[in-house]
């Protein structure tokens, strides 16, 4: 039997193995698809994520953006640059996705890609894991298994609300002049698009942040990649669910633990899931080690810390998601054409500061402008 079976080999589920395999337990990473594998997302990395890993990702780094350009309708344009000392880490996820596996599997983690569990089962003081290929033993479950995987489900979590996101990724036969990170806001009902540049492809991504389905994202899409001087038939289409955060809620239960997507822990205003993704598998490995070392209150204490560390200033970015993609016209003319907005964003990602320190603030110069007649 493993100490611990993983199930998804992700930022999230990749980041407990390693961390658990690194303190000397057996672990199993179970992984539906075959190794290295793609991950629709636009792959923008702050990088103060470094700083919680014992090694080096930065091979992994594909390109450093710090310019960033807005427009609202492909008209209305602002361009600024993050002030941070590292511009922002730009990732093809297939090449970091698997720097983490490998750094996984040199700590000694067992790993079978091509491997799609389909379901699990609590008996004998531990969980037995199905999959195409026969049956895993573990003591301890984690279920990092992103959006679009069942395990929350099968553990009795209350689903999440999925929605759906999609990325145009368009390869170009050469690098691109002046890469630079773009938000267009006003195409899009409740949500926007982006475009999160690589050395040699334009990543153009679409999802709505609030209210139901997307309409037309192909169009969009097709509109967007025009304005770039691309076309929607020159790329490939992709589509992935998103899970915003919604709320702190218990992510433990019997010998199992939620990590990452599969938790809910992205941020319901930028889209951000790398690095809460690996911000939560640091913390389920610690919890997981002290649970295997008799700590009965392990994986409760996990919750409290997701809750204490990471929702309980999410709340304030959920907070700022709901004011400004209901009112974008306002948001964007108040909020992202002031001076100091992308100084912000780039202070936000490096850690410097956190959504409570500016929520107040913001959500006072968004509400303040809600005057009848005043969105058109
Ligand atoms: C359009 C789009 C753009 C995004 N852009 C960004 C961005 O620029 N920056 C950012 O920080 N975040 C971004 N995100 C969010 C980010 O991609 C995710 O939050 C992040 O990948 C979550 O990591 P994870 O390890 O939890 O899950 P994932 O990376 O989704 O990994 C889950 C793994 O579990 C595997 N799996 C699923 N079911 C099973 C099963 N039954 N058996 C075995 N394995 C299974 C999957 O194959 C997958 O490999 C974006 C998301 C989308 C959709």
């Amino acid at each position: 039997m493993f100490d611990c079976i993983v199930v998804g080999a992700g930022p999230a589920g990749s980041t407990t193995a390693y961390k658990l395999a690194q303190q000397g337990h057996s672990v199993l990473l179970l992984e539906k698809h075959q190794l290295p594998r793609y991950k629709p997302c636009t792959g923008a990395i702050a990088p103060s994520v470094a700083s919680w890993l014992d090694f080096d990702i930065t091979p992994a780094i594909d390109q450093k953006l710090r310019r960033v350009r807005y427009t609202w309708q492909l008209g209305d344009p602002i361009e600024a640059d993050l002030e941070t000392d590292e511009p922002m880490w730009i990732v093809r996820r297939e090449v970091f996705d698997q720097c983490l596996v490998d750094q996984a599997l040199k700590a000694g983690v067992a790993l079978k890609d091509g491997t799609s569990v389909v379901g699990i089962a609590f008996k004998d003081d531990g969980w037995t894991v199905q999959t195409e290929q026969g049956p895993y033993a573990g003591r301890y479950l984690v279920a990092a298994d992103g959006a679009d995987g069942p395990m929350a489900q099968w553990l009795g979590f209350n689903p999440e609300k999925v929605r759906q996101a999609y990325v145009l990724e368009i390869d170009l036969p050469a690098p691109l002049e002046n890469p630079t990170m773009a938000f267009e806001f006003g195409l899009v009902k409740q949500g926007c698009l982006w475009n999160f540049p690589k050395r040699q492809r334009h990543s153009l991504a679409i999802t709505r942040f609030l209210g139901d389905t997307l309409k037309n994202p192909k169009e969009s899409l097709a509109t967007y990649a025009q304005s770039l001087g691309s076309d929607l038939e020159a790329g490939q289409l992709y589509s992935h669910g998103l899970k915003l955060w919604n709320g702190n809620r218990p992510l433990h239960t019997q010998q199992a633990l939620l990590v990452g997507e599969a938790a809910a822990l992205v941020d319901p205003m930028t889209a951000e899931g790398i690095r809460p993704a690996i911000f939560s598998g640091l913390k389920a490995a610690v919890a997981i080690d002290r649970a295997l070392g008799g700590d009965t209150l392990a994986l409760a204490h996990y919750s409290e810390t997701i809750h204490e560390e990471w929702g309980n200033d999410i709340q304030w970015s959920q907070r700022i998601a709901n004011i400004f993609f209901r009112m974008p016209k306002i948001g964007y003319r108040v909020g992202i054409k002031r001076p100091t907005a992308t100084k912000r964003l780039g202070q936000l990602l490096a850690g410097e500061i956190r959504y409570a320190d500016l929520a107040n603030r913001v959500i006072k110069r968004l509400s303040g402008s809600f005057l009848p007649g005043r969105e058109t």
